[in-house]
């Protein structure tokens, strides 16, 4: 790409404040503190695939970074350092500005420096590596849930997945409505701090990037165990609870995705402790049911009412149980 020296000085050069040696060289150079291991993740964003084309550019720097920090989030480590790789179909000056101003913005808001990357002409792709720092036994990993362990949840449920049913007219709500919920699409807020609180305390986590059932299915895969959750417990937005009864609203509750919550595990015993987390990091926990034993060859996650009793779910995703 012509320029394409000028484009990295102009965008992509800030200052780091956890880096040896960042942009400019073939390499960055990183040290993590005594005591630590690096936590290491990817996710690209292509556009037509996790966006539309045409969405706006600061939007869109703030998504690339935040779904990145979310993995983070789900491991209980401290984000503290990312790449950036490109491509792009022209150097459009306007469009750069904005992207890395929605993306600076957030990586400033958690302390993370922009070591490296690499900018190519190209279909419209982002690509972001994260790294961050978290002590071995410290670390929130799927495979740490045990039977008896109650299920959390941060924030609400299925937010962003009513955004696109809107914009795909499978539901009819207001401008305002159509406002908060499009935030949650547009611009997730990483529970990365719920994630750091939640160290020592949290036996499993994952970040809901594919949906409650999705991804709690997976922590029950990593653990060999199941999950039971509640129905009426799920957290609902004042939208969720207007829309209740409507199919769309359920399956968006249970197998939306792109929310960036965290789903984790913790010991009955620590109930008051896992609040005090979530208060502690201004967000809200709700206990949304228990991890049971698998039934032999049936590790999967149900969905039952406040009896106990099944709940028929329309669209559950992957899952083989009940
Ligand atoms: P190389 O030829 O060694 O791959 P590049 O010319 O691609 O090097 O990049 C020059 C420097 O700019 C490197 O330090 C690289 O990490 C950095 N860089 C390139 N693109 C980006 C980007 N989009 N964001 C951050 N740093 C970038
Ligand atoms: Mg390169």
């Amino acid at each position: 790409m012509s320029g394409e020296f000028s484009l990295i000085d102009r965008y992509f050069t800030h200052r780091t404040r956890h880096t040896l040696l960042g942009v400019g060289d073939d390499a960055a150079l990183i040290r993590p503190r005594r005591g630590h291991v690096l936590a290491i993740s990817a996710d690209m964003l292509v556009e037509g695939r996790h966006f539309f084309r045409g969405s706006d550019p600061e939007a869109l720097g703030h998504k690339t970074l935040a779904v990145n920090l979310s993995d983070l989030a789900a491991m209980g480590a401290t984000p503290r350092w990312a790449t950036l790789a490109l491509a792009l179909p022209k150097a459009d000056a306007r469009w750069l500005a904005a992207f890395t101003r929605g993306f600076m913005r957030l990586a400033r808001a958690h302390d993370v420096d922009l070591i490296g990357g690499d900018t190519t002409r190209g279909p419209l792709n982002l690509c972001v590596q994260i790294m961050g720092e978290v002590s071995a036994h410290q670390a929130l990993r799927r495979d740490g849930a045990r039977v008896g362990d109650d299920i959390w949840v941060s924030g609400t449920l299925g937010d962003a997945a009513l955004a696109v049913a809107a914009r795909n007219k499978k539901i009819r709500i207001t401008k305002q409505q159509l406002a908060a919920v499009s935030q949650r699409l547009d611009q997730p807020a990483p529970r990365v701090a719920l994630g750091m609180a939640l160290r020592g305390i949290a036996r499993s986590a994952i970040d809901i990037s594919d949906g409650l059932l999705a991804d709690l299915g997976h922590i029950c895969e990593r653990s060999q165990v199941s999950a039971a959750i509640e129905l009426a417990a799920l957290p609902r937005s004042a939208l969720m609870r207007a829309l209740a009864g409507q199919p769309v609203a359920q399956s968006a509750l249970l197998a939306g995705g792109d929310d960036y919550e965290l789903c984790f595990t913790a010991p009955a015993s620590r109930r008051a402790t896992v609040l005090r987390a979530g208060t502690r990091a201004r967000v809200r926990v709700t206990r949304i049911g228990r991890i049971i034993r698998a039934p032999a060859g049936a590790i999967g996650v149900a969905v039952v009412d406040g009896d106990g009793l099944p709940v028929r779910v329309a669209q559950r995703g992957f899952d083989h149980f009940g």
